[in-house]
């Protein structure tokens, strides 16, 4: 049995926060603005695992009103939702990230990404694909205000 799951995620980019993506800290000037770490990339992620299962969204499990998860690394989360779906007997067959911003140029850090995710999702990484893309500058994500992530995870259970 298989099952396929779709995550969307966006947060604000501003000042005086790190940037952390699919996992990463990436140097940068302004950083993603959230109750936990504001892993955009992750969090599409958890929203695919969960949507596959259909067990709800991020924000039910992980709601921004509980101070438990202020400040929360994100891959905590991810392991968490990994938990969940592992509990229902579904275990990850690929996941396939799409992260969506101007800057700076996220290729350099997809391998660090990749290393970070897979063994969360107890898969090897070559099931975990990560492309990034700009938004030709237009709209929010092109004036650099806010960056986005689409993911799509499939399940499988014997
Ligand atoms: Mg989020």
């Amino acid at each position: 049995m298989i099952r396929v799951g779709f995550g969307f995620d966006v947060h604000r980019l501003v000042p005086g926060r790190d940037l952390w993506l699919g996992g990463v800290l990436i140097p940068h000037t302004v950083g993603a603005l959230g109750h936990s770490d504001a892993d955009v990339l992750l969090h599409a992620l958890c929203d695919a695992l969960l949507g596959a299962a259909a067990l709800g969204d991020i924000g039910q499990h992980f709601p921004d009103t509980d101070a438990k998860w202020k400040g929360a690394d994100s891959k905590r989360l991810l392991e968490a939702v990994v938990g969940m779906v592992t509990e229902k007997g579904w275990s990850v067959g690929n996941v396939d990230l799409t992260l969506i911003l101007e800057r700076p140029k996220i290729m350099p850090y997809v391998p660090a990404m990749r290393a970070a995710i897979a063994p969360l999702l107890r898969v090897g990484e070559d099931a975990v694909s990560i492309k990034a893309t700009t938004n030709e500058k237009m709209g929010f994500v092109g004036r650099e205000e806010g960056v986005s992530a689409h993911a799509v995870a499939l399940l499988q259970k014997a």
